[in-house]
Parts: structure tokens; C-alpha cells; sequence
């Protein structure tokens, strides 16, 4: 059945830039993929009103969806404040229907927000990882949770290669001294390796975890993954990969591990003190699946000592993190903000992707069954795959404490 009453959809949008919305692009084009890696094909939204390849995920940018949505005669509202008691988002909610929301600059559905938004019906992420919304609370409630699977999947997995080649390589000390000047190369390799020969890991070899794989095989490093679902056996073979059954076995052999598994119940502080302290010294971790897989303060606690040479990747807990957060400032890390999934590519493979999620819901169809994380008061599609029911949304009301320089 379609809908045919007034709806509010919430959207929460990362600001836009600081030097405002761009009237130009560094390039006039992307490049047109027919399917994912798997076969899956793209979004399939009946029109789109944007230009692929354009800032969409920012609030001006708004998705490109603001006339999809009024049009139908429904309300669109869109912020970037979405902290604390006084945030737009929060004296927004409690009339809500829809909220779409982005990973990289999260509008946390806790349990309590859940409560405070009586209508709400469905949480759309613009993207991958739905762990910013109480799944358990959603569960409960009967709300349903989406995502866009595979959207940014490849783009993630481009980051996470990148980042493990510039901590291996300590590229960006050496970057550095020529910022500064200098020509020092003693001091630039002075802690520069190759990753060649290296035994390399993935946690988790979903989409992601897959394609950073298939990505590092052309390094010629020794392969492992662990996961609660294992690859078939021509893919092991192909690849040349080590399963390994848990997360132990893997860290204590491996030089470089990259975390690909989403945030649930079960992998909330997976990385702390005694799995750490498990891996070989001068080990690395690449980190773009989400924050909170790690425990904090191990991390830098590791870093001090000496236990891992390096740490890199693009999440954090919470989003945005306090500006005294200790990852901005421990040693030989190659942070970034979390970017990796929001590339202008990405952008308009997850911005088609709400569309195809509205128009299905709007008009009663059902949404994809790949899309789907919680659903009919369960772990639905991926999410049953992929996460296990609970809430990893605790503390993330530290997101208030960040203040924009
Ligand atoms: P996916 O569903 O294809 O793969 C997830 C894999 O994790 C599955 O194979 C699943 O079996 C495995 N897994 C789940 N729990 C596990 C556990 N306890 N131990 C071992 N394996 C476990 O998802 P994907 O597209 O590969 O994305 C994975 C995650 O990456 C997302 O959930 C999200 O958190 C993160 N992500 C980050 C960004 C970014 O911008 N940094 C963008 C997209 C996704």
C-alpha cells in the first residue's frame, strides 16, 4: 500500500564546506559502473536530480532528494546539528516519520531518541554501517533499518590499501619534511618498510574485507582473514588466503590487520589490551570500519609502547570526536577524518540509493532484501548476515563536546 499522507523526513547532513558549497569539481566527470563486484546492480531509483559526481552528502547538497520528497507533498528537513539536548535534530524527532542519516557525521538514534520519535517508521543510512542507531531499540519498536549495501564498499576498500601503505612506508612523515623544507632522508625512512612478503589480515571478509584482499594480492603478501562466514573454497584457493577460526589466531601471525567487520554487540572493544598485546610486536592495524571496534586508550596505549608501529583509518567514536580526543594527538598514526565511504564517487552511488529506499517505501514495494538490516522487529537481509541484535550506541552523547576550529 502506498503512503499517501503528509510525511517529515529528517535528514542529518555533515556541514558543508568551510570555504562554501563548490561551484566547481576537480573533475567534470565519473565513471559509469555497470554492477557491483558481486553482480548486484546498482541503484535503481526511477529518476535522480542531482549530477553524479557533485557534493551531495553535505547539507546544501541535501542527497539531491529536497524535490523528490516535496514534491510528493511531503516535509524534507535537513540539518547538520545533531548533537545534545538543543540540537536541531533532537527538537526535530519526535514528529518524524523517516530519518536518513550518514556514518560520517552520524545523527545517533539512541534508545532514548527512539522513545522521544513516536512516529518513526524507518532509518535510512545514506551509506554502510548502521550501528549508529540502537538496533536493539529498533528492533523493539518495529522500526525498520536500511542501508545502502555496497555503495561504498570498493571505496573503502581503496582507503584502507592506501593506509596501510602509508603506515608501512611512513608516508606521511616523509611528506612532511618536505612541507617543511627539509631534504632529511635519513630521518624520512627511519622508520619506512616494505610491505612485500608481509603476512597481511583482514577481520571480516565481507564486501570490504574482499575486496582489500583481492587489492593486496598484487603486493605479494602472505593473505589471512577470519570471519563468522567462510569464503568458498575456490576463493581461499584463488587468492591464496589462511583462514583462520578466530580473531586470536589471526593477530598473533600477521604484520598488517585490517578491520572490516561491522559494529555490533560482538565487536564493540574486539581491539583491546589483550588482543593487542596478542599481536607481534611492530604490528600495524588499519581501522575503517568503526571506532568503537577498538578500545581508545589500548590504541594509544600500543603506540607509546611500541607493541604496534603504526595505526590508521577514518572512524572514530563518537562522530564527531571531542577536539581533546587522544587519536588526534598519539604517536605514528595516519588518521583521517571519516572519508573514506563519502569520496563524490561514493556519494552518488548511496544518494541514488535513498532514492531507490524512498520510492520503494513511499509507494509500498518492498525494499531490498540486501538492503535491509532490521526489519519486522528482526535482524533482516544483511543485518541478519552481518551484525548481531544490541545497541552500540553508548556514549555517543560525547559527540556534543566537539567544537568546529
Ligand atoms: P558486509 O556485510 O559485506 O561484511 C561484513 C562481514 O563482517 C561479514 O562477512 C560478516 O560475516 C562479518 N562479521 C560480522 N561480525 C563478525 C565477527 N564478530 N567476527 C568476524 N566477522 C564478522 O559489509 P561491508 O560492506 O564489508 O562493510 C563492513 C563494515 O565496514 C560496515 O558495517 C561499516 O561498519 C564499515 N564501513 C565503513 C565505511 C567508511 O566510510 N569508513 C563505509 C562503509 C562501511
Amino acid at each position: 500500500m502506498s503512503i499517501s499522507s503528509a510525511l517529515k523526513v529528517l535528514c542529518v547532513l555533515y556541514p558543508d564546506p568551510v570555504t562554501g558549497f563548490p561551484t566547481a569539481y576537480a573533475r567534470s566527470t565519473i565513471p559509469t559502473l555497470s554492477h557491483y563486484p558481486d553482480g548486484q546492480t546498482l541503484p535503481t531509483p526511477a529518476s535522480i536530480d542531482f549530477m553524479p559526481g557533485q557534493l551531495l552528502g553535505s547539507v546544501s547538497g541535501g542527497l539531491g532528494l529536497e524535490k523528490f520528497v516535496t514534491e510528493r507533498g511531503h516535509r524534507f528537513v535537513v540539518t547538520s546539528d545533531k548533537d545534545g539536548p538543543d540540537s536541531v535534530f533532537e527538537r526535530e524527532l519526535p514528529d518524524a516519520d523517516v530519518v536518513i542519516s550518514q556514518p560520517f557525521w552520524p545523527g545517533y538514534l539512541t534508545a532514548e531518541r527512539i522513545r522521544n520519535a513516536p512516529k518513526l517508521k524507518i532509518a535510512i543510512t545514506a551509506g554502510i554501517g548502521s550501528d549508529h542507531v540502537d538496533l536493539q531499540s529498533a528492533i523493539a519498536r518495529d522500526i525498520t533499518v536500511c542501508e545502502v549495501t555496497w555503495c561504498n564498499s570498493v571505496s573503502v576498500a581503496e582507503h584502507a590499501v592506501m593506509q596501510m601503505l602509508a603506515l608501512v612506508r611512513d608516508y606521511i612523515p616523509q611528506y612532511g619534511w618536505v612541507m617543511k623544507g627539509g631534504w632529511n632522508i635519513a630521518d624520512a625512512i627511519s622508520r619506512s618498510y616494505d610491505i612485500e612478503g608481509m603476512d597481511v589480515g583482514v577481520v571480516a571478509a565481507g564486501r570490504i574485507g574482499l575486496a582489500v584482499l583481492k587489492r593486496m594480492k598484487a603486493f605479494d603478501v602472505k593473505l589471512h582473514y577470519t570471519d563468522r562466514h567462510r569464503l568458498p573454497a575456490e576463493v581461499e584457493q584463488e587468492l591464496g588466503l589462511t583462514f583462520h577460526p578466530n580473531v586470536e589466531s589471526l593477530v598473533s601471525v600477521c604484520d598488517v590487520v585490517s578491520i572490516h567487520c561491522p559494529l555490533h554487540a560482538e565487536t564493540e572493544h574486539m581491539f583491546d589490551d589483550a588482543l593487542i598485546g596478542r599481536m607481534k610486536r611492530g604490528s600495524y592495524i588499519v581501522n575503517t570500519a568503526r571506532g568503537k571496534i577498538c578500545d581508545r586508550d589500548a590504541i594509544v596505549r600500543a603506540l607509546e609502547s611500541g607493541q604496534l608501529a603504526g595505526y590508521a583509518g577514518d572512524v572514530w567514536f563518537p562522530q564527531p570526536p571531542p577536539n581533546d580526543h587522544p587519536w588526534r594527538s598519539m604517536p605514528n598514526h595516519a588518521m583521517t577524518p571519516h572519508t573514506s565511504g563519502t569520496s563524490l564517487s561514493a556519494q552518488a552511488r548511496y544518494a541514488a540509493g535513498v532514492r531507490e529506499i524512498l520510492e520503494c517505501w513511499l509507494n509500498g514495494r518492498p525494499i531490498r532484501e540486501e538492503y535491509l538490516i532490521v526489519q519486522g522487529g528482526g535482524l533482516a537481509g544483511t543485518g541478519a548476515h552481518s551484525y548481531s541484535a544490541g545497541d552500540a550506541t553508548g556514549g555517543s552523547e560525547e559527540a556534543a563536546k566537539f567544537r568546529a576550529v
